[in-house]
């Protein structure tokens, strides 16, 4: 079991980056037969008792593509931060740019098999699990587990610390909606055997597990439902409909798009989303709500405004629906609005083309 935990201070690291992510990413970084006496020792040293008076916060899934941008935030609004990643659908090159920071600190670590962190925790954002459909259909145990073992591990610290969890859930819990807008009081309508049950159940069932630890241990736990997010440091070949049309934009190649174009979705620029979740994280709200931009396209629009905004020459070609696709999807906000004083800013085209303009420099790095 503890083969596969490794820890680290990498503020200090000074091997260099690259050295780093190959040991971070191949499990390197500490040997096996060290590796379990030295997790104790290890996680005591490199996450120590706060002595600032800085709030502290644990981020799971803090190498992710949200994860990232919420350690970000974090640190501008001067909390302490602990990111505990496995990367596995993540990546440390999306936190490298804080490893200078001491506020900072990345700790490699499946939150399947434990969490340990010691000294004070405020606050723990539960935002580790595979999230796009090309990754949890390839990994479908490891998505109901990350959804129910992890989530109990992450409810476990917050109970030990008294610090307020937020987990991040879905839409996708609404499956395949009969009700649209998607209000939180609605149920949803999901396929449990379906391809995307592996997602969508793991995602029910944690929000059933911290409404239990809420009612049974007074945990101050929260649930948001997030619904479609784009924006810097999405993997191009992550197989989402954005980033997937700007990489095919760019490569001058087709846009596939599923079906007939016509299903919908509601797309909400990452800032907007990491601005919610913070909202989130100061009330004592319990949740669910929904966070998410209630403007509503249809994937053709999408894909012609990726055209357009990259200036691509690309066609577009329609491909098979995958099954249990959604049809339409845009969350009714009113209780965001009501209770967390939340509403998106960023417009569609405006965050595409940041997107855009994040996805055309990420092509001209040296490999
Ligand atoms: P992501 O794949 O970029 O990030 C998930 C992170 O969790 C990765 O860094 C991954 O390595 C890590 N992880 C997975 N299993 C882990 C484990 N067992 N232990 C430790 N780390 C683990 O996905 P994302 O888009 O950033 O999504 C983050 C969270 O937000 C997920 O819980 C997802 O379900 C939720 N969410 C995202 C969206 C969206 O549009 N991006 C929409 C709804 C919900």
């Amino acid at each position: 079991m503890g083969l596969s935990i490794a820890t680290r201070r990498f503020a200090s690291v000074t091997a260099g980056y690259r050295s780093f992510v190959k040991r971070a990413m191949t499990g390197t970084m500490f040997s096996p037969r060290s590796a379990s006496r030295r997790r104790s020792d290890a996680s005591s040293q490199l996450c120590p008792p706060a002595m600032t008076g800085r709030p502290r916060a644990v981020v799971t899934g803090g190498a992710g593509f949200l994860g990232s941008h919420l350690c970000d935030a974090l640190l501008a609004a001067d909390y302490e931060v602990i990111c505990l990643d496995n990367f596995l659908t993540g990546n440390p090159s999306n936190v490298a740019h804080l490893l200078d920071d001491d506020r900072f600190r990345l700790v490699r670590c499946d939150v399947v098999e434990f969490i340990h962190v010691s000294g004070p925790v405020d606050v723990v954002l539960h935002f580790a699990s595979p999230a796009s459909p090309v990754d949890y259909l390839q990994l479908p145990i490891d998505t109901l587990n990350v959804g129910s073992i992890g989530t109990g591990h992450a409810l476990g610290l917050a109970r030990d610390k008294g610090a307020r969890l937020v987990l991040a859930s879905t839409s996708e819990v609404y499956g395949d909606p009969l009700v649209h807008p998607q209000r939180e009081d609605y149920w949803g309508n999901v396929n449990p055997v379906g391809p995307r049950g592996v997602y969508d159940e793991a995602k029910r069932f944690s929000e059933a597990l911290t409404t239990a630890y809420r009612t049974t241990y007074g945990v101050d736990a929260a649930i948001v439902r997030i619904f479609n997010t784009f924006g810097p440091r999405m993997r191009p070949h992550d197989g989402r409909a954005i980033p997937t049309f700007i990489r095919q934009a760019l490569a001058g190649e087709p846009l596939t798009v599923a079906g007939d174009g016509a299903q919908t979705r509601s797309v909400c620029f990452v800032e907007d989303l990491v601005a919610g979740i913070l909202a989130m994280v100061r009330s004592d709200h319990p949740g669910p709500i929904n966070i998410g931009n209630p403007t509503e396209l249809t994937v053709q629009q999408i894909a012609e405004d990726v055209v357009a905004t990259t200036g691509s020459r690309s066609v577009i070609r329609y491909v098979e629906r995958p099954v249990d696709d959604p049809q339409v999807r845009r969350p009714d906000t009113s209780l965001a609005g009501q209770v967390l004083g939340w509403r998106p800013q960023v417009s569609w085209l405006e965050g595409l083309s940041r997107t855009v303009d994040w996805f055309a420099r990420l092509q001209q790095r040296p490999a």
